[in-house]
């Protein structure tokens, strides 16, 4: 309907040729009611799951983590380019849809060893930025929860069944 077409609105061509799709979530962020039950949406499906932390990635995780932490009354912390911020670790880099990025930062005392962390940003394409979010939370001893993006791009190849790994669908069935 019209609310969906407003979340998967792309523009073509954007930010460079060679990518086929740039999807824009300012969309629904101009639609209030759209914006508030991608939120509601979120909060119930995370509401019983002993969430300890809210983990946005920079910059739009920064967008959709606020609403949804003030709705579970839980913390919400920044996963952040290098150099913003002071007392801060370091994960590898990594690649995305756009090439190769240096990691995520995150301060040392925001994720305590065994906080469940949930991580939030717009949209998961090849997987690398959330791989690297995923590192900084098991080097501070926590356990991530879920990734919670509102765009999948499907670009993923399933891995051969000789390789033993979990499919796609198995994988975002969990
Ligand atoms: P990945 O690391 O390849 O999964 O790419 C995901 C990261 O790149 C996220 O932080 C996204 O915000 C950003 N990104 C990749 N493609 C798009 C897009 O089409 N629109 C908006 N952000 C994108």
């Amino acid at each position: 309907g019209p609310e969906a077409r407003l979340i998967a609105q792309y523009l073509p061509y954007f930010p460079f040729k060679g990518i086929p799709r740039f999807y824009d979530i300012g969309g629904f962020l101009s639609e209030p009611t759209v914006f508030a039950r991608i939120i509601d949406i979120f909060a119930s499906r995370y509401k019983h799951q002993n969430i300890d932390v809210i983990a946005g990635l920079d910059a739009r995780g920064f967008i959709l983590g606020p609403p949804l932490a003030l709705a579970l009354k839980k913390p919400f912390i920044m996963m952040r380019k290098k150099g913003k911020m002071p007392n801060s670790i370091s994960s590898s880099g990594y690649d995305t849809e756009y090439g190769n990025r240096s990691g995520l930062t995150v301060q040392r005392d925001k994720i305590k060893s065994g906080d469940r962390v949930l991580i939030v940003d717009d949209l998961v394409a090849t997987g690398g930025t959330l791989s690297s979010a995923i590192e900084l939370v098991h080097l501070l001893g926590g356990t991530v929860v879920e990734c919670a993006c509102v765009v999948e791009l499907k670009m993923f190849i399933d891995p051969t069944k000789e390789s033993g790994l979990p499919s796609r669908s198995e994988l975002f069935q969990k």
